[in-house]
């Protein structure tokens, strides 16, 4: 997932739109449970100010992951923002250049872990299958979605509901 910048690097001050669409790669992951289920699109205007380029930007794409209640497989959208410095090697080490700033040499520049990391970033805390989601069942584990089961009958005190949906 790189940019060339080889044409923007020529006119300081002026800013260039680019757009990106590769394969998300599982690799970066690992231990969330979730997989893409499409492509990363990515957004960004990339503006040359001189001594740094700022990129500012949305990235898309669509993870499978396991609903948080009832543990079926689910897909959530997702769509965030992203905000980028880079700066040429050589020039790096200017005040204005801190430890975010991705150091490249020549035209172009790989973006694929600062966006990896922007999806990971964005992954949902509670992904959920339909917002009304009933969930197992926390006794003998029946997917409540489908019917009640015979602990279910029985009441549940309302101070644990609460607990029941984090
Ligand atoms: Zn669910
Ligand atoms: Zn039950």
């Amino acid at each position: 997932m790189r940019i060339n910048l080889a044409r923007l690097k020529l006119r300081p001050q002026q800013s260039e739109k680019f757009y990106l669409e590769e394969q998300g790669n599982n690799v970066y992951l690992q231990g969330t449970g979730c997989t893409f289920l499409d492509k990363i699109a990515v957004e960004l205007q990339v503006e040359n100010t001189g001594r740094m380029f700022l990129a500012r930007g949305n990235i898309k794409t669509v993870l499978g992951l396991p609903c948080s209640r009832c543990l079926r497989d689910t897909s959530t959208a997702i769509d965030t923002d992203i905000e980028l410095t880079m700066a040429r090697a050589g020039l790096a080490g200017k005040p204005d250049a801190d430890d975010e700033t991705i150091i490249f040499h020549g035209d172009m520049v790989d973006l694929s872990i600062p966006v990896h990391e922007a999806v990971f970033m964005a992954i949902p805390i509670i992904p959920l299958c339909r917002p009304e989601c009933k969930g197992l069942c926390p006794v003998c584990g029946k997917d409540l979605n489908q019917g009640t089961c015979s602990c279910s009958q029985k009441e549940i005190d309302p101070r644990w509901e609460k607990l029941k949906n984090l």
